[in-house]
């Protein structure tokens, strides 16, 4: 990370620390979890443009006040980021100027993008995204209070990828980080999926590290198997997404982090469109993902039990 980055993001976490200070003082707690806190939402909302002095902190709701402030420039997207805020408790802010190591990708530098103007089409498909996975996760989850799945209240970190298209998003501790130049994210068909993907590894995450736990040792005897035979991973890769540069699935990509975690993410966008199709159209227009190798079905029914509650409407093989 460049020296000038550095210092500036220090500088704002000081910031933002005196204000969390101020708000608490003020005494306002939000409402039933989970929530984001006034705290987070300033750091989201403002990143290192955050004011000295919180512009909602007499406001009845500091929240809705701050997004209103912040996307004054641009009242449709505006009005995009209050809707997503009241109906799922989502926050679309930004993310930090950061050079990441992005693995196989190599180093990307990220600057912060609210999605406002040219960029505002992006803040429309996750909103709608995320208006489509609560209304698929609300009725899969109806009568089942003790699964512990969580699609709201997520912080969606807004970025941009300077001279590179990747990555599309990435994901940790409730935050989406979403990039406006990701190659994956030129449809709403494909932020629907990235974000189910990455919504993923943080249920994933809050579950203990359950991929890790659970699947790598089939994961790891299939790389040990196919090695760097591309289309030996096809009868496995829950998803088509492919790696431009090397042509390998995504969920076998390596120097991709700890890659069962990408696997079991692509598992889950599987598991979304299969149960999405049986929906609507009661049949699957290829085999399901289940009736594969048996490594497959193992993979298969110990996500839907961890994660769904055994809920899976494709019929037995
Ligand atoms: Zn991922």
């Amino acid at each position: 990370m460049p020296p000038g980055t550095a210092s500036k993001v220090v500088y704002d976490r000081g910031m933002r620390r005196a204000l969390g200070i101020l708000l608490a003082l003020s005494g306002r707690v939000s409402a039933a979890p989970p929530h984001i806190g006034d705290d987070a939402a300033i750091t989201l909302l403002y990143g290192t443009a955050a004011p000295s002095v919180n512009p909602c902190a007499d406001d009845a709701a500091p929240i809705e006040c701050m997004i209103a402030d912040r996307y004054a420039t641009d009242p449709k997207a505006k009005a995009i980021a209050l809707a997503l805020y009241q109906s799922s408790g989502d926050i679309a802010g930004v993310g930090e100027d950061e050079v990441m190591d992005g693995g196989y990708r190599g180093k990307i530098h990220l600057v912060p993008q609210l999605p406002t103007g040219r960029y505002r089409q992006h803040l429309a498909r996750v909103a709608a995204a995320m208006k489509s996975i609560d209304e698929f996760l609300a009725s899969d989850q109806s009568g089942d209070s003790a699964r512990r799945y969580r699609w709201r209240a997520l912080a969606f970190r807004f970025v941009r990828s300077i001279n590179k298209r990747t990555p599309s998003a990435y994901a940790t501790a409730w935050s989406i980080e979403y990039n406006v130049e990701g190659s994956l994210l030129t449809s709403e068909r494909g932020v629907r999926e990235t974000l189910f993907h990455e919504l993923f590894h943080l249920n994933d995450e809050d579950h203990g590290d359950w991929s890790a736990k659970t699947l790598a040792s089939d994961y790891d005897a299939i790389v040990a198997k196919c090695g760097e035979h591309v289309r030996c991973y096809a009868p496995y890769a829950p998803n088509d997404t492919r790696v431009i540069a090397t042509g390998s699935y995504y969920a076998f990509q390596q120097d991709n982090g700890n890659s069962v975690h990408e696997y079991a993410a692509e598992l889950a966008v599987r598991y979304l469109k299969e149960q999405t199709e049986i929906l609507s159209k009661q049949k699957l227009s290829r085999p399901a993902f289940k009736c594969g190798p048996p490594e497959n079905a193992r993979a298969w029914k110990s996500l839907v039990d961890e994660f769904f509650g055994g809920y899976d409407r494709v019929p037995e093989c």
